[in-house]
C-alpha cells in the first residue's frame, strides 16, 4: 500500500517536472530549426543584445589624412559587388559604412583565367600580379611573388589575418602563402606559421588541431585558443592563433567578425606598425546559394566591423583603411522599386557564379587622398598602392620570400 502511494506521488512529480521543463524551453529558447529563415541569427554573446539584428548607425568619421601611413587595415568583402552594397543600403534604410569613406574608385577583377576566383584575386591584391585561378602568391609560371605580409614583415611591421572562413582559405592565404593550388590547406597553414603572422583569427580547427600542426604552433611560440571566451587570455606582444570553429564560422558562431577585429587591433597596435587583413568571407557563400536574407546578415556584420574599424582609426592617426571586394558574386541587380521587400532572391541573376563586374575600392585615413586619381584601377594596383604607402614610411627593402 505504501509503495503504491509512493509510486503515485513519484509519477505526479515526474509529470509536473516534465511539464515545467517543456514550458520553460518554449518560453525562453528559440526553436532551432535548420530550415528556419536567417532572421534567427544570433550575434556573438560577447556583444550587447541590443546589437542583435540591428544595423549600425554610421556617422561622419574624422580620420587624419596628412600623416605617414603607419598601419594598413585591408578589409575585403568576399563577393561584395557594388550592387549588394546598394541593396544593403535599401534594407538598412541609411548609408553603408563605406559611404562615409571619402575616396573611392572602381576596380577590375579579372584574372588570367577570365572571371576570377578568390585565390587569383587575393594574389593580385596582395602581390600585384595577375595570375591563374586557384594560384596563391605566385604568377602564372608558378614563380612565387612577394606577398603583402612578406612586404610588411621585411619592414619589421606586425601582420594579422581575420576571416570568418577557415584561416588558410583563399583570401587570407593569398596575403602570405605560395602554392599552386588553393586547397592545400595544411601546406598553407604551415607557411602562415613559418612567416610568423602575428595574429590569425578564424575557423579551421581541422587544420590547426592536428598533432603535427600543434607542434609547429608551439615551436613558433604562439598562444593558441579555440573559444571566444579565451580571447581575453591573449597577451600583447605574443603571437596568437584563434581557431574558433572546426571548419568555417557561420554567422552565429562566436566570436563575431567585429570582436575578432577588435582583439586583433588591440594585439597588433604598437610602434612597429602593422598590416591587418579582415575578410567578411560569407557574403560570397550566401550569394552563391542565392540566399538574400543570409547575405544581408553578412553585409550587416561587415558594416558593423567597418564602422568599428573606422572609429578605431580615428583614435589611431597613421592608419589607412581600405575596403574592397575580390570579385562580384551572383550578378546582383538592384530592384527598381527601391523597396526593402524587393531585395530578395530574385536579385541574383548569375546562378550563383562569380561575375566580371567591377567592384569598388574605398579609402579613408592616412594618405587616403593621395592613393589613386583614376576612375578605375585594376586589383593589382591595390598591391602597388599599399607598397608605395609603406615604402614612403618604412623605406625600400629587398624582396623577401618567407616560404
Ligand atoms: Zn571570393
Amino acid at each position: 500500500m505504501n509503495k503504491k502511494i509512493l509510486s503515485l506521488v513519484l509519477a505526479i512529480l515526474l509529470c509536473i517536472s516534465l511539464f515545467a521543463c517543456t514550458g520553460n524551453t518554449e518560453s525562453t529558447e528559440p526553436t532551432t530549426d535548420s530550415t528556419a529563415p536567417s532572421a534567427e541569427y544570433v550575434e556573438a554573446s560577447t556583444e550587447a543584445q541590443s546589437d542583435v539584428l540591428e544595423w549600425v548607425q554610421c556617422k561622419e568619421y574624422k580620420l587624419d589624412e596628412d600623416v605617414p601611413v603607419k598601419n594598413i587595415i585591408l578589409m575585403i568583402g568576399d563577393g561584395m559587388g557594388e550592387n549588394i552594397i546598394k541593396n544593403a543600403e535599401i534594407v538598412k534604410g541609411s548609408p553603408y559604412a563605406t559611404s562615409y569613406m571619402p575616396y573611392s574608385c572602381y576596380v577590375g577583377t579579372d584574372s588570367l583565367s577570365g572571371t576570377t576566383d578568390s585565390a587569383a584575386a587575393s594574389t593580385a591584391i596582395s602581390c600585384g600580379v595577375k595570375t591563374l585561378n586557384k594560384y596563391i602568391g605566385m604568377d602564372a609560371e608558378e614563380t612565387p611573388v612577394e606577398t603583402i605580409i612578406e612586404f610588411a614583415k621585411a619592414r619589421d611591421m606586425k601582420a594579422g589575418l581575420v576571416a570568418t572562413h577557415i584561416i588558410p582559405h583563399a583570401t587570407p592565404a593569398g596575403m602570405v602563402a605560395h602554392v599552386n593550388y588553393r586547397d592545400l590547406f595544411n601546406n598553407i597553414t604551415k607557411q602562415m606559421i613559418k612567416a610568423e603572422v602575428d595574429v590569425m583569427f578564424g575557423g579551421g580547427r581541422e587544420y590547426t588541431d592536428t598533432e603535427k600542426m600543434q607542434a609547429r604552433i608551439k615551436s613558433g611560440d604562439y598562444s593558441y585558443i579555440e573559444r571566444a571566451e579565451e580571447l581575453s587570455t591573449l597577451e600583447k606582444g605574443k603571437k596568437a592563433i584563434g581557431a574558433f570553429a572546426y571548419f568555417d564560422m557561420t554567422s552565429n558562431v562566436n566570436p563575431s567578425l567585429t570582436t575578432m577585429t577588435q582583439k586583433a587591433l588591440e594585439l597588433l597596435e604598437g610602434d612597429e606598425g602593422f598590416f591587418l587583413m579582415v575578410e567578411a568571407s560569407h557574403i560570397d557563400i550566401f550569394e552563391a546559394q542565392e540566399d538574400m536574407d543570409s547575405t544581408m546578415i553578412e553585409m550587416q556584420a561587415f558594416d558593423k566591423c567597418i564602422d568599428y574599424t573606422l572609429r578605431w582609426a580615428e583614435e589611431h592617426p597613421g592608419t589607412l583603411v581600405l575596403v574592397t571586394a575580390d570579385h562580384e558574386t551572383g550578378g546582383v541587380i538592384v530592384p527598381e522599386s527601391g523597396l526593402p521587400e524587393d531585395v530578395n532572391n530574385d536579385c541574383f541573376t548569375s546562378e550563383g557564379e562569380h561575375t566580371s563586374a567591377d567592384v569598388k575600392l574605398f579609402a579613408a585615413g592616412a594618405q587616403a587622398g593621395n592613393l589613386f586619381t583614376e576612375y578605375k584601377i585594376e586589383n593589382t594596383d591595390i598591391a602597388l598602392i599599399m607598397r608605395k604607402a609603406l615604402n614612403d614610411t618604412y623605406g625600400e627593402k629587398p624582396v623577401t620570400l618567407l616560404n
